[in-house]
């Protein structure tokens, strides 16, 4: 149907007058009654509006916590293969991508957004004097790529985990190292099966760990 639509030859001559192919368009196509206000539409439905407003602002740092605390330990972590057992041991790390979180909403106090709640003369990176966004000042910026800052923002996050780790070996030395014991089971009778503890699973077996790390 198409082909035959559109894939013959289009040419030719046009015969009639430029007022005739006018008054055939505004035959065809003109609305006499456009100017004519007609009220409003009965067919519509008109919901009520709504009594509580919806909540679109960015989430705070109470939320994110509490989200990260009611999670379950053993749930699979997300498409960042990070478990969210990780953000409940270290309260920095979580505090890290809740400002990551802002800058989804783009809340957090950039050169340019800071100029627009008036909160700057000029919306320019101190550093280059380019137009600093979010995104510049994120991963953009030439000067801050140039003096290795990006390498120490990345390094601060490993900090963070290096951190949450070293407290954790010192406290394992405290502890006393369980006894590994073979549970026999009788003939004729069956096996308990018990839940490992997800808490500290690891650096319980051991009270001499070294952890070595170079940020
Ligand atoms: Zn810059």
């Amino acid at each position: 149907f198409t082909k035959k639509l559109l894939g013959q030859k289009r040419s030719g001559h046009l015969v009639c007058p430029v007022e005739e192919i006018d008054n055939h368009l505004h035959a065809t196509f003109c609305d006499i009654m456009r100017h004519l206000n007609l009220g409003p539409c009965r067919e519509l439905v008109a919901p009520p509006e709504p009594d509580t407003q919806f909540n679109s602002t960015e989430p705070t740092l109470k939320e994110v916590e509490e989200t990260v605390r009611a999670a379950r330990s053993s749930s699979a972590p997300g498409p960042s293969g990070i478990p969210s057992t990780v953000y409940k041991q270290c309260p920095k790390l979580l505090r890290r991508l809740w400002k990551f979180m802002k800058s989804i909403h783009d809340v957090l106090p950039s050169p340019a957004n800071q100029h627009t709640w008036g909160l700057a003369d000029t919306p320019e990176c101190k550093l280059c004097q380019k137009r600093g966004t979010l995104e510049h000042i994120f991963s953009s910026c030439s000067k801050v790529l140039g003096e290795g800052r990006y390498r120490w923002r990345h390094n601060q996050v490993l900090k963070a985990l290096a951190d949450s780790i070293c407290t954790a070996i010192q406290y394992s030395k405290t502890q006393a190292v369980p006894q590994k014991a073979i549970t026999f089971v009788k003939a004729g009778q069956k096996a308990q099966y018990h839940r490992p503890s997800s808490q500290g699973e690891l650096l319980s077996t051991a009270r001499d760990w070294q952890f070595q790390v170079d940020v």
